[in-house]
């Protein structure tokens, strides 16, 4: 084994040296940005390797692992039934734009853990998820307008690529150069765990609008839980209004439970996204729901989406390990068990920084804010001490744990990790919140 990084101070040489090649040939040095250490500093560490809750990086340093490849690694990293599926499936090929059984074995376990959903099309990524869900609701309902929340990500598809100050609440401005105004036109923007705002809406628009879109629970800000009649409040408004009530699980399906935050909260939505956990890893997303909506979409109906590589076999191998493994008995009581535990020795850190911290969680998966409690929105979030969060991540990273790089991403804790692996972040955690907050 490696040596941890609290027996060495943290080698970085190789890391750094393999960040400055990279950013000779890739914008930034990195294929998704916040990879790049924006939010907290520094360089990032290039990683190697990883196996069940540890990922080992160029210059030998051995961290647990708290980022789960921002959520897919439910079962840990290197899982050997996920290993071998996709070992068994690459052999038979990588792919052949063909129809096959795995897709339809996988798409049977996706439905038979989901009530009310009949019908799923595999895409490549949750972005594509989103964007194709968007298109059918759009389609189904005959209108252009939708509804998200601020903080909410949905991937970067131009039409999501909305979040807005306050002063521009009811109108889409992009928050990208690239994205045509006239693209984000049709985009209206409400305030998480707040009705009323989404009401307002609905309200200025008589005209229609075709769905709301959703985080069940906010986990593109930290970890935000949907307040208690939100989620059933934003179903009954889409059915009084005719639009399509979107859930977007990407980050929350198979994770939060066995059927996800539809399951977890009560509120199956009309449409699900799923991405991260259904690839096991491998580039996977998936839409879904009734199939009186859902054959609407080509070659069944009129509503176009294609892939070259949708439902690669790699990526259906490894999402079919994925959830039967997931799926076995207990998995998902560890899960909460693991999570409470960490609650639990986050709650006395929250204490003794009194006014300064606040632990949310949801399941498996988790926020430290670095603000008081409770944080029940994106503005709530943006208040954040961000520059003490980054002192607690660098001083966490120097301890062995890595985390996301940034205040405004969930944790996730997979089947991997132990209760030991727990007790360790805890006490990491407690001398890095020391140092960060200066007490
Ligand atoms: N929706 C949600 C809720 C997400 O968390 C993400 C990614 N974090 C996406 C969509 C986009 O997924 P992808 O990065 O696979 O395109």
């Amino acid at each position: 084994m490696s040596a941890t990084p609290q027996q060495n101070a943290l080698r970085s040489e190789k890391s750094r040296r393999a960040m400055e090649e990279a950013r000779r040939w890739i914008p930034g040095g990195v294929n998704s940005p916040v990879r790049a250490f924006g939010g907290v500093g520094g360089e990032p560490p290039f990683i190697s390797r990883a196996a069940g809750a540890r990922v080992m990086d160029v210059d030998g340093n051995e961290y647990v692992d708290l980022v789960g490849s921002w959520g897919p690694m439910i079962l840990g990293h290197a899982h050997p039934a996920v290993v071998e599926a996709v070992q068994a499936a690459a052999a038979r090929g990588t792919s052949y734009g063909a129809p096959t059984e795995l897709e339809t074995e996988l798409a049977r376990t996706v439905v038979s853990r989901l009530p009310g959903v009949e019908r799923v099309r595999f895409v490549n990524s949750g972005t594509e998820a989103t964007m194709s869900a968007l298109r059918l609701a759009r389609a189904a309902t005959g209108r252009d307008k939708f509804v998200k929340f601020e903080g909410c990500y949905h991937g970067h598809g131009d039409a999501f690529l909305v979040q807005a100050g306050s002063g521009a609440l009811t109108l889409g401005v992009p928050t990208s150069p690239g994205v045509p105004g006239p693209v984000v036109a049709d985009t209206l923007l409400a305030s998480y765990n707040d009705l009323a705002s989404v009401e307002a809406l609905f309200a200025a628009h008589p005209e229609g609008i075709a769905a709301v879109i959703v985080e069940p629970v906010a986990g593109n800000v930290g970890c935000i839980p949907p307040e208690p009649g939100f989620l059933e409040g934003l179903q009954d408004l889409c059915r009084k209004h005719g639009a399509l009530l979107i859930l977007d699980e990407v980050m929350t399906g198979f994770r939060v439970a066995r059927g996800g935050a539809r399951e977890r909260f009560g509120v199956p939505g009309d449409l699900v996204t799923l991405g991260k956990i259904i690839g096991g890893g491998l580039p996977v997303g998936a839409y879904a729901g009734p199939a009186a909506i859902m054959d609407q979409v080509a070659p069944a109906g009129p509503v176009y989406q294609a892939g070259t590589l949708s439902g690669n076999p790699l990526a259906m191998a490894a999402g079919l390990a994925t959830l039967r493994t997931l799926g076995e008995a207990g998995n998902y009581d560890r899960l909460e068990a693991l999570g409470a535990r960490l609650e639990a020795g986050m709650q006395e850190a929250v204490g003794r920084h009194s006014g300064k911290l606040a632990f949310q969680r949801v399941g498996s998966m988790f926020c430290l804010y670095f603000r008081s409690g409770p944080v029940r929105n994106y503005q709530d979030a943006l208040q954040s001490d961000t520059k003490a969060f980054a002192r607690y991540f660098h001083g966490m990273l120097r301890r062995g744990i890595y985390l996301a790089p940034s205040q405004f991403e969930a944790g996730f804790l997979s089947l991997a990790h132990t209760e030991d692996d727990v007790d360790r972040i805890l006490e990491a955690g407690a001398d890095a919140l020391a140092e960060a907050l200066g007490s």
